[in-house]
C-alpha cells in the first residue's frame, strides 16, 4: 500500500475552505498532480482527501 507522509499543495489555501484537503496515499490522482515543488509536509489542518480515503480503505 503506497502510504506516503502527509502532504498538501501550497495552492490548497486558494480553494474554498471546505475543498481543502491533504493526501497520504501516493496513488491518489489529485495528489499525484501536485508537483514536488508545490508540496508541503503535514496536513495543513485540512481533512483527508476523498480519493486517498477510498484508496486506503481498498488497501491500495
Ligand atoms: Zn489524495
Amino acid at each position: 500500500m503506497p502510504m506516503t507522509p502527509n502532504f498538501y499543495s501550497v495552492n490548497e489555501a486558494k480553494k474554498p475552505e471546505g475543498n481543502r484537503v491533504h493526501h497520504d496515499n501516493s496513488a491518489c490522482p489529485p495528489g499525484r498532480d501536485i508537483p514536488a515543488n508545490e508540496r508541503l509536509d503535514g496536513r495543513g489542518g485540512y481533512r483527508l482527501c476523498d480519493d486517498c480515503k477510498r484508496l486506503n480503505s481498498e488497501g491500495k
